[in-house]
């Protein structure tokens, strides 16, 4: 296992402590410079390993970003998908509920999302939320959300074992002072003043609920098939090159094999390709 994969996975069934994981870590990489031939060698990899997903058609990927407001979802997609060809990857945002979605079970709106053989699909947000902001603001009662975490290991392993599809989780960890310098940033730069939200401030309020929950997430929905990653955030650079590795490397390890030529490519060859071959020697 390549260092950040060992270091920031959650094991399975182990007690995750927020206040004890730095979210200002970065590695012991020295700078964004640094970073910067990792970063892209890492995602030159990623490109070409999608590449061979995608025609191999046997298997599929999914990665669900979680974090709180600001925590760097947005940007963390944007520069680890950079590189990869929009054919065969997908993503998916969840927002508040529609009125139609929330007259089904919590996973129906998830569903249509997952990756089809071939495919990577990226969760900005996902069926996590129906077990944090839920239940931090009470939107259901206990006994509604509580057995949530179960069901969603149910439906992970449904999807590890009828479809082939590995999942990772990065839940992406910034502290509460990085969030509040963000949050200004947004007002300082014009470009960015559309995702003020007053909304965010508020949410403040409950960080530690927030904390408590996502602990809980940590804890009980970690699984062989579906690990958790807690991906320190404070640093944006650091983060995305952790989770590049990370997904660099949980493809490595799909064993992914080009598949074979279905056509006698020697067959081809003499029956289309002799004549073009005469014509271009003649012309020589
Ligand atoms: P954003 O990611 O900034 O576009 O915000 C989306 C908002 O939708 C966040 O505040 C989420 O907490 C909220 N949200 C996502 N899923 C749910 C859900 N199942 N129930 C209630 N709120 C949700
Ligand atoms: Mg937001």
């Amino acid at each position: 296992m390549g260092k950040y994969r060992e270091r920031f996975i959650v094991e399975p069934g182990s007690k995750v402590c927020l206040k004890d994981r730095d979210a200002s870590e970065h590695g012991g990489q020295a700078s964004h410079e640094q970073a910067t031939a990792e970063l892209s060698d890492a995602l030159a990899h990623i490109d070409d390993l999608q590449y061979r997903l995608y025609a191999e058609r046997r298997q599929a990927l999914l990665i669900v970003f979680q974090g709180l407001d600001a925590a760097g979802k947005d940007g963390t997609i944007r520069h680890v998908m950079s590189g990869v060809d929009p054919q065969g990857c997908k993503t998916a945002a969840f927002r508040q509920p529609t009125d139609e979605e929330l007259r089904h079970d919590f996973l129906w709106r998830v569903h249509p999302h997952v990756p089809g053989r071939g495919e990577i699909a990226i969760f900005n947000r996902s069926h996590y939320e129906d077990v944090l902001v839920v239940r931090v603001h009470g939107l259901v009662p206990k006994k509604v959300w509580k057995p949530r975490y179960e069901l969603i290991n149910d439906f992970e392993r449904t999807l590890n074992v009828e479809n082939q599809t590995t999942i990772v989780k990065f839940f992406l960890h910034v502290s509460k002072s990085e969030q509040l310098s963000r949050f200004l940033r947004r007002l300082d730069d014009p470009k960015r003043n559309w995702k003020v939200s007053e909304a965010d401030y508020r949410e403040r309020e409950y960080w530690d609920a927030y904390v408590e929950a996502y602990e809980d997430v940590l804890r009980k929905t970690s699984t062989e098939g579906a690990p958790w990653f807690v991906i320190p955030a404070d640093h944006k650079w650091f983060c995305r090159l952790a989770v590049s590795q990370i997904v660099r490397e949980t493809l490595e390890d799909m064993d992914i094999r080009m598949p074979q030529p279905t056509a006698d490519l020697s067959e081809i060859r003499r029956k289309y390709h002799s004549e073009i071959v005469g014509h271009e020697e003649e012309a020589r």
